[in-house]
């Protein structure tokens, strides 16, 4: 009977395609540290930028095949947001709309430390992206000050860029992570200096007029070509409020600027190019 019943659960599932797995359990907890109230989160019991790798271990490293020069190749009907050409780098401004200061550099977007994030000109909402990075050849800093700078969807959602080659940081804020949100399946970080590519399929968040969401953000992240999130849905913002706290869902438009940080490392970028899809896309 048991049997039967999961069965029929399991066909319901497989012919509801707006069923979703139960969302991650979120619990909060206020703490006093040297008379301050600091709030830490924890999702399905595990501390947001948990260290402890007894209770939340590292991904496992793998190498990544070479650089797949045809796979990275823009389609026809992609945008191309990107090329390394003069006439590309003009897609792009400052947060303020002005002219960027990143600096267009053998053909890469370089980002200037201290001059602030870079986005497109133009707005995008549910897509699939492709982009290129390229942490700095001469390893600085470590843990998060080592090569640190981000993809953000709609200019909310962090796909973290890092340097994370042989650098331990926690794992749900190393390269691929959705900061704070979903550590990566594996870490594929080629090495300081070599290009990487990140191919992005993203479902934007769909909220109701009283700005609750109704449908949350999905990712899938192939790093250097190997899967590292799986159509994993996003319980809440990735931005960082606090140690070991993160941002909740804020309504916003349905669509915004593709944004890059500047975290005060000089991270290159490369061949960015993005396609349009449908919010109800496989
Ligand atoms: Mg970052």
């Amino acid at each position: 009977m048991k049997k039967k019943t999961m069965l029929t659960l399991a066909l319901i599932a497989g012919t509801t395609a707006t069923l979703s797995a139960a969302p991650p359990v979120i619990t909060k907890e206020i703490r006093e540290e040297n008379g301050k109230k600091v709030e830490y989160m924890f999702i399905d019991g595990i501390k947001v930028h948990e260290e402890d790798p007894a209770k939340q271990p590292q991904p496992k490293v793998v190498t990544p095949s070479a650089y797949d020069a045809a796979a990275a190749k823009a389609p026809a009907d992609a945008k191309v947001l990107f090329d390394g050409t003069e006439v590309t780098y003009k897609n792009w401004t400052a947060t303020n709309g002005e002219p960027t200061k990143w600096k267009l550099i053998d053909g890469a977007l370089e980002s200037a430390p201290g001059t602030g994030y870079i986005q497109s000109k133009e707005k995008f909402g549910s897509c699939r992206l492709h982009i290129e990075f390229a942490t700095p050849t001469k390893v600085q800093g470590s843990g998060q000050g080592r090569g640190n700078s981000g993809v953000f969807l709609m200019g909310q959602y962090e796909v973290q860029v890092l340097d994370s080659y042989e650098n331990v940081t926690y794992p749900d804020g190393q390269c691929g992570a959705l900061y704070g949100r979903s550590k990566p399946l594996v870490n594929a970080s080629r090495k300081p200096g070599e290009w990487q590519t990140y191919d992005i399929t993203f479902h934007r968040p769909i909220f109701n007029e009283k700005g609750e969401v109704t449908r949350r953000a999905r990712f899938t992240v192939i790093h250097n070509g190997i899967k590292i999130q799986d159509n994993v849905e996003l319980s809440g913002g990735t931005g960082w409020a606090g140690p070991h706290s993160i941002s909740e869902y804020a309504k916003h438009d349905d669509k915004g600027f593709l944004q890059m940080q500047d975290h005060g490392n000089p991270v290159r970028f490369r061949n960015i190019w993005i396609q349009e899809i449908a919010d109800d896309a496989k």
